[in-house]
């Protein structure tokens, strides 16, 4: 495939989940699968604007050497929406020993999963991404919601749409293209459906047994599907709140763990789960302030924690109940699991899932116990509030013994001073909001 196309596209993921990659020429695309592909080491490094991480960063104290990247088979597919034929390669960053580097976030969780396969179990899981797709015309960084129905502003207002047909209706040609691509490029999408806000829709990609297997196919669908509304003149966004208003975007993953005769250890009774099960959620909830920057890694994405709108605010877990971080789903007791509510869909999947499956996987270790569960809005009083701002989260992840023990203490220590880094940043920049509220007025 890579040598009948025009140029190859090959792309490694950093720690914000941002694809950074080079055009490579057909015959320089067998370096792929042989010595490898050199890259920066810092490329995993960069803030969420694309600068080296300088306090703390690699690039200074090691020179910056290369990486060498070699390509993800299943990711090596034809890109249908671009012009002339192209094809895409996925990659990882190996040590000259064959083992991850340890700022690949796919190297992360791939070491997670190593942790599993020792203790005889495989997880399996199925993913949920929300976006909205939105006109670049209007202001707001050039975005602005709905391209067809506007009024003058560019909204239409407050608007309950969830599970509707119209919308779909409305998107159809960019919505069949995604599933068109999704189809040729191997990624298995369960359902579409209209979600809450308007132009919010949110795909389900099928549930797999190879974890790495499904970031990946979050990865890619994610890129598919901004290519497509790029080339149809609109944005596809994953930022978590875009709109102060409305619904934000969720990633939810739903877990199951199999032990080594296949079968589901979370599987009970349609009332209740397995023992199991619930020292899982256990690990799940006790670590989730301790994790909760890889669920939530950005400034916007505090933003969607909110109560009214199925983004949870406490860390606590409950019965088929949508109101809690952690759904616990034992209707049809085969397919017992945990649906985790928790993460925005502008988190890094390879960490995201890296914190979920650790968390985990210490419960289980630990029989830990999740506390009486919540039903509707009344909240177990065990249940910890989740971290509301950025900082604290940055703060929390830091020092977590935790954390050292999911992600390396290494990974840990680089991947806090990027985002201290993007918070001094951020603080540098003056919003709008403020201007019209104080440039005047004060
Ligand atoms: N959009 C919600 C969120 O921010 C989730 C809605 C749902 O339950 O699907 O997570
Ligand atoms: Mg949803
Ligand atoms: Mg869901």
């Amino acid at each position: 495939l890579m040598a009948q196309s025009d140029f190859v596209e090959a792309f490694i993921v950093d720690l914000n989940g941002v694809l950074r990659g080079k055009w490579l020429q057909p015959g320089k695309s067998k370096s792929l699968f042989g010595q490898g592909l050199a890259i920066p080491r810092s490329v995993f490094l960069l803030d969420i604007w694309g600068n080296d991480v300088m306090e703390g960063g690699i690039a200074q104290d090691t020179g910056d050497p290369d990486g060498l990247c070699v390509a993800v088979p299943h990711t090596i597919t034809r890109m249908p929406w671009a012009e002339g034929n192209t094809a895409q390669a996925l990659l990882t960053m190996r040590e000259t020993d064959g083992s991850y580097f340890y700022l690949d976030p796919r190297g992360v969780l791939a070491r997670v999963l190593e942790r599993y396969k020792a203790a005889g179990l495989t997880p399996a899981l199925g993913v949920e991404l929300e976006f909205y797709l939105v006109d670049n015309s209007g202001h707001h960084g050039g975005l602005k919601i709905a391209p067809r129905g506007a009024d003058e502003s560019g909204w239409r207002g407050w608007q309950v749409d969830a599970v509707g047909l119209n919308e779909i209706r409305e998107y159809e040609p960019i919505l069949r293209e995604m599933m068109a691509t999704a189809r040729i490029q191997g990624i298995e999408i369960e359902t579409l459906i209209s979600e809450n806000g308007p132009g919010q829709f949110e795909v389900t990609l099928k549930y797999n047994t190879d974890a790495l297997r499904v970031a990946d196919n979050a990865t890619m669908f994610k890129r598919s599907i901004k290519e497509i509304a790029r080339k149809h003149g609109l944005t596809a966004t994953f930022m978590a709140k875009p709109y102060g208003h409305c619904a934000g975007s969720g990633m939810h993953v739903h877990m199951s763990v199999l032990d080594a005769e296949g079968k589901n250890i979370f599987e009970a009774t349609p009332e209740r789960g397995t023992d199991r099960l619930y020292h899982a959620v256990g690990g799940i909830i006790n670590t989730m302030p301790d994790t909760m920057l890889t669920l939530a890694p950005h400034a916007n994405s505090y933003r969607r924690f909110a109560p009214g709108v199925h983004a949870p605010t406490y860390g606590d877990w409950g019965h088929d109940n949508r109101m809690a971080s952690v759904r616990v789903i034992t209707s049809d007791p085969s397919a017992s699991r945990v649906e985790h509510r928790v993460a925005g869909a502008d988190c890094n999947p390879y960490l995201a899932f890296a914190s979920l499956l650790g968390s985990a996987l210490l419960g289980l270790e630990t029989k830990a116990d999740p506390g009486p569960e919540s039903i509707g809005t009344t909240r177990s009083p065990h249940a910890p509030p989740l971290p509301i701002a950025w900082s604290g989260a940055v703060e929390r992840f830091s020092t977590s013994p935790a954390i050292a023990d999911i992600f390396g203490a290494d990974f840990q220590r680089l991947f806090t001073a990027c985002k201290r880094q993007e918070i001094s940043e951020m603080r540098k920049r003056i919003s709008d909001v403020e201007y019209d509220a104080y440039l005047k007025n004060a």
